[in-house]
């Protein structure tokens, strides 16, 4: 079980016992030459062996993966304790849960299938991690012009992936008329959140995770970890910098790979910052030769059309995990233009394999060669 736990151990040493040697010769020189010298001496010691008491344990890399919120998490720590890092990492998991019931679509004992069942009602009381990530989805539309919109729900619940199964036209029309970021109602003062009319649903599947990923980070923080990163699905968070100084780095799909291992277009170094990644290979279906996705554009209902997929980098999970979507939603063009206005860094791939960048993002990418 512990050995499962710890994947890695990698080299953090201070060189203490070079250290050692080299003083205690220039200090038996200096001793010969007299007291004053042997006062020094003394000095020198007492300073060495403060230095050593405080120099730092030895940091390992532990991480541990579950499945929370429908999706494969994992947790990674740098510490310089087994017993310190599992705790921390619990911890976090155990917060990525607590949000999970609070934000879950499917499920009906969530806050938001409270706010869903009250829609058309006033609003209804709500936690303040509730109250936050809506207010954060409600600024992601605001800044895409509703390329982002939470209550897409109206539409996204006509989808099933699983069975493949494509709703009827009108349908997808009729409901249009139900998704609208506009009629969120947000009374902060009274903790409390709702819809302003009868049949919307609110979804929070484009923000839940990369905000639960934040949270998790903040978590791991409180508990003493000083660098890690947490994966809910692609929605990622890195802080600090590995044992051996570098930065975390995190490896871009190719939306189109062959085979069945993960091929990597690129990669990206990560160090204080966030990076998620929407595309269409996620949850999809092929209907006559056309590609059915999980993303869908607010003002038609089906699918967005443009790219393929869509990876964004911002100080933090909830920001990237909205603005992919949304870049998404806006196309190769747009979708660059609205992640540079913000002071995000991305990468676009549309929907002919072309490659798009923020101009930020040249000098920190690498790309893979996959032949
Ligand atoms: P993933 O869930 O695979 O990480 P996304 O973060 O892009 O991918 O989220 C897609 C999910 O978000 C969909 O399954 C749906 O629940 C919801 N969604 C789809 N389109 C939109 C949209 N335009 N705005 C907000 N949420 C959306
Ligand atoms: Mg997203």
């Amino acid at each position: 079980m512990k050995k499962e736990f710890k994947v890695q151990r990698s080299t953090f040493n201070v060189r203490s016992s070079q250290l050692r040697l080299k003083s205690s010769k220039s200090a038996a020189g200096n001793f010969q030459k007299g007291a004053s010298f042997y006062l020094l001496f003394t000095v020198y010691c007492l300073l060495f062996a403060a230095l050593l008491s405080c120099s730092p344990k030895k940091e390992s890399i532990y991480k541990k993966t579950k499945v929370e919120m429908d999706t494969v998490v994992t947790i990674t720590v740098v510490s310089d304790s087994e017993e310190k890092a599992a705790k921390a990492i619990d911890k976090a998991f155990g917060e990525i849960g607590r949000l999970d019931l609070l934000l879950n679509f499917f499920s009906d004992k969530s806050e938001l299938a409270m706010i869903n069942r009250s829609a058309g009602a006033p609003p209804v009381r709500v936690s303040p991690e509730t109250l936050e990530v809506i207010g954060k989805a409600l600024c992601a539309s605001e800044k895409t012009g509703g390329a982002f919109d939470a209550t897409i729900g109206a539409e996204s619940s006509l989808w099933d992936f699983f069975q493949k199964k494509k709703p009827d036209d009108e349908t997808i029309r009729q409901r249009r008329g139900l998704v609208n970021y506009r009629w969120i109602t947000l009374a902060k003062g009274e903790s409390a959140a709702g819809l302003e009319k009868k049949g919307m649903l609110m979804d929070l599947g484009a923000i839940a995770k990369g905000y639960a990923a934040d949270k998790a980070v903040e978590e791991l923080k409180k508990n003493g970890v000083r660098a890690g990163l947490v994966a809910v699905a692609g929605d990622i968070r890195a802080f600090g910098l590995k044992p051996d100084g570098k930065p975390w780095k995190v490896g871009i799909r190719n939306p189109r790979q062959q085979g069945k291992d993960d091929e990597i277009l690129a990669t990206i170094a990560l160090k204080d910052m966030a990076i998620s990644t929407s595309g269409d290979y996620e949850r999809y279906f092929l209907l006559d030769g056309k590609r059915y996705h999980h993303i869908l554009d607010p003002k038609t209902g089906y699918p967005a059309e443009g790219c393929r997929s869509v990876t964004v980098m911002a100080p933090d999970a909830a920001s990237t995990d909205s603005f992919s979507t949304a870049a998404f939603v806006l196309g190769p063009q747009k979708g660059i233009e609205v992640l540079e206005r913000m002071g995000f860094e991305g990468i676009i791939v549309d929907n002919s394999g072309k490659v798009r960048l923020t101009p930020g993002l040249k000098d920190r990418i690498e790309f893979k060669r996959n032949d």
